[in-house]
């Protein structure tokens, strides 16, 4: 039977997962179920359609009525409104957790407990608050080392770190005291020092599949500055670590998402289906977890979805049946690097309705990705967020980023990127930190 794949989602993300689909030799159909119409997966859909993508109903009745033989979901936000609980009672295997997995990411809270629970050693100093009962003695422990998270999802902005957004005892009670006002809980963590990176596995419950690791970058200007952003790029390095990481790093954050799997299997009795992107810290003192998300990460889906090798639809048809012992999962060991194009202004007051052009000519190492754009009469056009990115393969980091860089400088008009990312300045920095944090 040959596959008929809906892709709910409709950003860079989707738009790499649609094209790591079509690579397939099975020749899978591809649907898309987005919020909106990228031209990207538009030209590789034999049906597509735009809707609220956290329309569970929706989605269902999509899939259904096209007969989608397996979904992936690409946001958090449609797992955690229970699109895969939806998917799978109308028939249709999806990959991507159930709403109650999907906590993992969609509660801060459930996850450093399950953790705490299974004597998973990766948590930082961490206690959970629904009230202001507690909460000074707390940060009184930690005064100028804490981060504040708002425990659901809260689009990237929930999350407030000390000395980076909170510069006062003062500042971190005003913020408690905003989330206890609005009825939503948060966690208090002791703030890690270190360097952060994304260990991303395919998990069918019981086997995982561990995928290269990558190092994104939230802000939006060179040398990390500026305000945060979803993701200006990302790289990773051939040998499927990263050049500040030691092996004993990589090893200790599979084997973390491996008992994270395990642990949850344990506490809701079914079994983890899906992405499980584990974002990681490696300190002096080990590797703590960051924070799980239920889902590919976006960049680092561009990366790594660029260098699979082996067959996307028989890893998806693998994660569905629960059957991916069997299936070889293989990237390429090249080193790759992703940036993004973003239109200036972005992300505070981002320009919107320029013309995108993309450079014509790029070598066959460079992968071109469609995020925040549209098409109108037959010309892109930027819709206002991150808008085109690229990911270079190489060698080596050096030669993946030469060629990214050549790629984005080729784009013209009122559109910014990050040109600091991958380069050697950049990666001596974080090998020089963490050797100092090593030695202490
Ligand atoms: P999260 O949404 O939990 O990934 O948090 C967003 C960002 O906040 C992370 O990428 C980190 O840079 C920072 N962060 C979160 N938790 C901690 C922590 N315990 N220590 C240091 N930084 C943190």
């Amino acid at each position: 039977m040959s596959e008929c794949i809906l892709i709910v989602g409709s950003g860079a993300r989707e738009h790499a997962i649609a094209v790591a689909l079509a690579r397939s030799p099975q020749q899978p159909e591809v649907l898309c179920f987005g919020s909106a119409r990228n031209p990207g997966i538009a030209a590789l859909a034999s049906a597509y359609t735009t809707g609220k993508t956290t329309d569970a109903v929706a989605v269902a009745r999509f899939a259904v009525e096209h007969q989608a033989t397996i979904a992936i979901v690409g946001p958090e936000d449609p797992l955690a409104a229970g699109v895969a609980d939806a998917l799978w009672s109308a028939g249709v295997p999806n990959v991507g957790p159930t709403a109650s997995l999907a906590r993992l990411e969609s509660s801060k809270g459930f996850t450093r407990s399950l953790l705490d629970t299974a004597g998973i050693d990766a948590n930082p100093a961490f206690e959970r608050f629904t009230s202001m009962d507690g909460v000074q003695e707390w940060l009184d422990r930690f005064p100028a080392a804490h981060v504040i998270k708002d425990d659901g999802l809260a689009g990237g902005k929930g999350v407030k770190v000390y000395g980076d957004h909170l510069h006062s005892l003062e500042e971190s009670l005003a913020y408690c005291e905003e989330l206890t006002a609005a009825g939503r809980p948060f966690v208090l963590e002791e703030k890690l020092i270190g360097q952060e990176f994304s260990l991303l596995s395919f998990s069918d419950g019981t086997t995982l599949r561990h995928m290269p690791a990558v190092q994104d970058h939230k802000r939006a200007y060179n040398n990390d500055e500026g305000p945060n952003t979803g993701g200006m790029g990302t790289y990773t390095d051939a040998d499927g670590s990263l050049p500040f990481l030691e092996p004993n790093d990589i090893a200790l954050a599979q084997s973390i998402n491996e008992r994270t799997i395990a642990a949850l299997r344990e506490q809701c009795g079914e079994p983890y289906r899906g992405i499980l992107y584990g974002g990681f810290i490696a300190t002096a003192t080990g590797v703590r977890l960051i924070e799980y998300n239920a889902r590919f990460g976006d960049p680092e889906s561009l990366n790594l979805l660029t260098l699979l090798e082996s067959d996307f639809v028989a890893i998806c048809r693998g994660i569905a049946d629960e059957k991916l012992d069997s299936v070889e999962v293989k990237f390429n060991a090249q080193a790759s690097v992703c940036k993004y194009i973003v239109p200036e202004g972005y992300p505070e007051a981002p320009r919107k309705g320029d013309d995108v052009v993309l450079p014509s000519g790029l070598p066959s190492a460079v992968t071109t990705y469609l995020g925040a754009v549209d098409e109108k009469d037959g010309q892109l056009v930027a819709t206002g967020s991150r808008t085109v990115g690229f990911v270079a393969v190489g060698s080596t980091i050096a030669e993946a980023e030469a060629l990214c860089q050549q790629a984005c400088d080729a784009v013209s008009g009122p559109f910014f990127f990050r040109s600091d990312i991958a380069t050697k300045p950049a990666l001596d920095l974080r090998i020089r930190m963490m050797k100092e944090l090593r030695a202490r």
